[in-house]
C-alpha cells in the first residue's frame, strides 16, 4: 500500500469496528489492522445480556455480526498484528509482518487482555489446565471439579460458565466480599454448584504435567491447605494491550493510553491531574477529547478507558475517535 492512507485503526474490537464504520461512512477508506486472532476480548465471552437491543447474544456473534457490517462498506480489514509504529512525523508509518502503510492519522483500539497470577506453576501449566477464559475451555473440564480466582464481573461470568461444564466450582476470593455487580454476585451465590472461598489466595498450582490441585493460603492466619481440583481460571483483570506504544506516546503508571478526555477526568474528578498539565495536552490535542499528546493519533475503548470497560461504552468512544479524525483531517 504504497500512497497515503487518510486513517489506520489499530484493533479489531468493538472500538475498532465503531471508528471503522464512522470512518468509512465519511468516505476516509479506514484501513484496520484487526490483530491476530481478531475481535478482542468479546470473542472470549459467552452470553452478553448488556447490548442494547439484543436481550442475549453470544459474544463472537456479535463481534461476527459487528465485522460484517463494516465490511459491507467496503473496509480493508487485514487479521494481523502491528508489529511496529512511528510517530515520529506524519505521515505516521504502521507496520505488519506482511504490509506497511503511511496515514495521516492512526486511532490505537488495542483493548486490554487477562491478568495472571504470575505463579511459576501456573504458567508452567497453562493450557495443561490453567486458563483465564472459561468460553474457549470450559468444554474440557465436562464432570470435573474447577477453580476461579477472583470476585469481580468476570470471575463471576468464569465461574457461572463452568457450572454448565463442571460438576463443582470454586471461587476463589481474597477478601470477604465480591466487587463484582449486585446480580452476578446473586447469581452467583445462588448457585448450588458454586462455593465461595473467602480470604483465600492461591499460591501453587499442584501437578507436574496437568492442574491436580492448588495450594490455598487464607490471608488472615496465613494457614496453608490443598484443594483438589482439575483446572483453575484466571479472572482477576485485565491489562491494557499498549506494549508497542511505550515510549512512542503517552500512557500512565497502569499502561492505559493518555488521551485529554481521559485526563480532563482525572482531573476534575479526582484532583489528580494538575490542571497546567490538562491545559498543555488541551493545547497540544486541538481540544479532541480522544486525542493522544501526539497529534494525528486518537485513542479509543479499552486501551484507555479503566472506568467503564464495556463493550458498549467502547464502541461510543470509537465512535468518538472516528469524528475527532474526520475533524482534525479537515483542519489540514
Ligand atoms: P476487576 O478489576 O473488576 O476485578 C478483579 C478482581 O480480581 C478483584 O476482585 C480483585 O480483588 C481480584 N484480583 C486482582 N488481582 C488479584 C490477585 N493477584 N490475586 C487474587 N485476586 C486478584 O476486573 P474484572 O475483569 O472482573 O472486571 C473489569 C470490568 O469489566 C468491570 O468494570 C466489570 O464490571 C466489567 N465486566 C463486565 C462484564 C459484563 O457486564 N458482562 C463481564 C466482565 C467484566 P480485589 O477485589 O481484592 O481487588
Amino acid at each position: 500500500m504504497s500512497e497515503i492512507q487518510n486513517v489506520v485503526i489499530i484493533g479489531g474490537g468493538p472500538a475498532g469496528l465503531a471508528a471503522a464504520l464512522y470512518t468509512s461512512r465519511a468516505n476516509l477508506k479506514p484501513v484496520v489492522f484487526a490483530g491476530s486472532p481478531p475481535g478482542g476480548q468479546l470473542t472470549l465471552t459467552s452470553e452478553v445480556e448488556n447490548w442494547l437491543g439484543f436481550e442475549s447474544i453470544l459474544g463472537p456473534e456479535l463481534i461476527s455480526k459487528m465485522r460484517s457490517h463494516v465490511e459491507k462498506f467496503g473496509v480493508k480489514i487485514f487479521d494481523e498484528n502491528v508489529t511496529s509504529i512511528d510517530f515520529a512525523k506524519a505521515p505516521f508509518k504502521v507496520k505488519s509482518i506482511d504490509r506497511e502503510v503511511s496515514a495521516k492519522s492512526v486511532i490505537i483500539a488495542t483493548g486490554a487482555k487477562a491478568l495472571w497470577l504470575n505463579l511459576e506453576s501456573e504458567q508452567r501449566l497453562k493450557g495443561k489446565g490453567v486458563s483465564a477464559c472459561a468460553t474457549c475451555d470450559g468444554f474440557f473440564f465436562k464432570n470435573k471439579v474447577v477453580a476461579v480466582v477472583g470476585g469481580g464481573d468476570t470471575a463471576m461470568e468464569e465461574a457461572l460458565t463452568l457450572t454448565k461444564f463442571a460438576t463443582k466450582v470454586y471461587l476463589i476470593h481474597r477478601k470477604d466480599s465480591f466487587r463484582a455487580s449486585k446480580i452476578m454476585q446473586e447469581r452467583v451465590l445462588k448457585h448450588e454448584k458454586i462455593e465461595v472461598i473467602w480470604n483465600t489466595q492461591v499460591v501453587e498450582v499442584l501437578g507436574e504435567s496437568r492442574v491436580e490441585g492448588l495450594k490455598l493460603q487464607s490471608v488472615e492466619s496465613k494457614e496453608l491447605k490443598n484443594l483438589t481440583v482439575d483446572g483453575l481460571f484466571l479472572g482477576i483483570g485485565h491489562k491494557p494491550d499498549t506494549e508497542l506504544f511505550k515510549d512512542k506516546i503517552e500512557l500512565d503508571e497502569k499502561g492505559y493510553i493518555v488521551t485529554f478526555d481521559m485526563l480532563a477526568r482525572e482531573h476534575l474528578m479526582y484532583g489528580k491531574v494538575p490542571a497546567e498539565k490538562v491545559k498543555k495536552i488541551q493545547e497540544s490535542a486541538g481540544h479532541s477529547p480522544t486525542s493522544t499528546n501526539v497529534l494525528g493519533v486518537f485513542a479509543a475503548g479499552d486501551c484507555v478507558d479503566h472506568v467503564y470497560r464495556q463493550a458498549t461504552t467502547a464502541v461510543g468512544m470509537g465512535v468518538a475517535a472516528a469524528l475527532d479524525v474526520e475533524r482534525w483531517l479537515e483542519l489540514e
